[in-house]
């Protein structure tokens, strides 16, 4: 475990994870993937107080995975993550089938191993107050379309979850192409010293440009494609091209490629909307002058 300030803690396992201490409890904010790590986080939280609140940043499998070995009180996460919950991990017995791939000596711990969905949920922000401190949860639209930002107010700590990645590359298969950027310019003007990322080591306001940056190339690298007039399978079968580097991506093998096609799909459709929002999805008929 690191320690980041008085009561801020984090570990980068994969994903990368927190928490923070209050005098009436734990809140934590995602967990480990391996349940072996996830045990040893869950001893480390009790020795700092009862886990009150676990916050699900996404619903992507290596940040909910840990919630039933948590054992939180409640979990939290934006509807929109609640709503893509199955999406990731579809039951317990699919997820235990890819915790053996990555955490092979873990059958000992897989035992009545249930799929935990969040408690409450919220639409847009809430807070939460605990022990004196203030906790704003913000549904960022980015890498996911429910993405949650944590924002410990007296720590000047912000979880940025999988909206900040400096230690890996840009995954757009869930995301919020357009909408990203939005969001990394509210986290970028939050009035704190830390953020902890979703993957890598806690960074300053500096990662921001790299993070657009490496957004950017992704994303110029597709409409490239399609203005040589390429459509979206072909685009996809580009894939290696555009994703050239592998920025310490775990093996994921297979897994990785058919993500990074489905994030390479993702750009391709939200490039044929203009980034300040496309039309809703209504509009008048004609109506005729009789
Ligand atoms: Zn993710």
């Amino acid at each position: 475990m690191e320690q980041l300030t008085d009561s801020v803690f984090w570990m980068n396992t994969y994903p990368t994870f927190g928490m923070v201490v209050t005098s009436e409890g734990v809140i934590a904010i995602d967990g480990p993937m391996k349940p072996s790590d996830a045990v040893r986080w869950r001893e480390f939280i009790e020795s700092k107080g009862p886990l009150r609140y676990q916050i699900n940043t996404e619903h992507h499998q290596d940040h909910i995975a840990s919630n039933w070995y948590l054992k939180p009180e409640t979990i939290i996460s934006s509807e929109v993550t609640d709503a893509d919950f199955y999406k990731s991990l579809v039951n317990a017995a699919e997820a235990k089938e890819r915790m053996l791939q990555y955490d092979p000596d873990c059958t000992p711990l897989l035992e009545g191993y249930a799929l935990r969905p969040p408690d409450i949920t919220y639409r847009e922000r809430m807070t939460l107050r605990l022990g004196g401190k203030t906790f704003h949860l913000i549904c960022a639209p980015g890498h996911t379309r429910g993405q949650t930002v944590v924002h410990a107010v007296e720590d000047r700590v912000v979880f940025t979850a999988d909206n900040l990645t400096p230690a890996y590359n840009v995954a757009f298969h869930s995301a919020d192409v357009w909408k990203w950027f939005q969001s990394l310019g509210m986290l970028e003007s939050l009035d704190v010293d830390w953020y902890v990322p979703g993957h890598g080591d806690p960074c300053r306001r500096d990662e921001f440009p790299r993070q657009r940056e490496k957004m950017l190339d992704i994303i110029g690298k597709v409409r490239d494609l399609k203005d040589k007039g390429l459509g979206r399978e072909e685009a996809q079968d580009r894939v290696h091209e555009i994703y050239e580097t592998d920025l310490n991506s775990p093996k994921l093998g297979e897994r990785l490629t058919m993500l990074r096609r489905g994030g390479v799909g993702n750009i391709f459709d939200y490039l044929e909307e203009h980034p300040s929002g496309g039309l809703t999805d209504r509009t008048d008929p004609v109506w005729p002058n009789i």
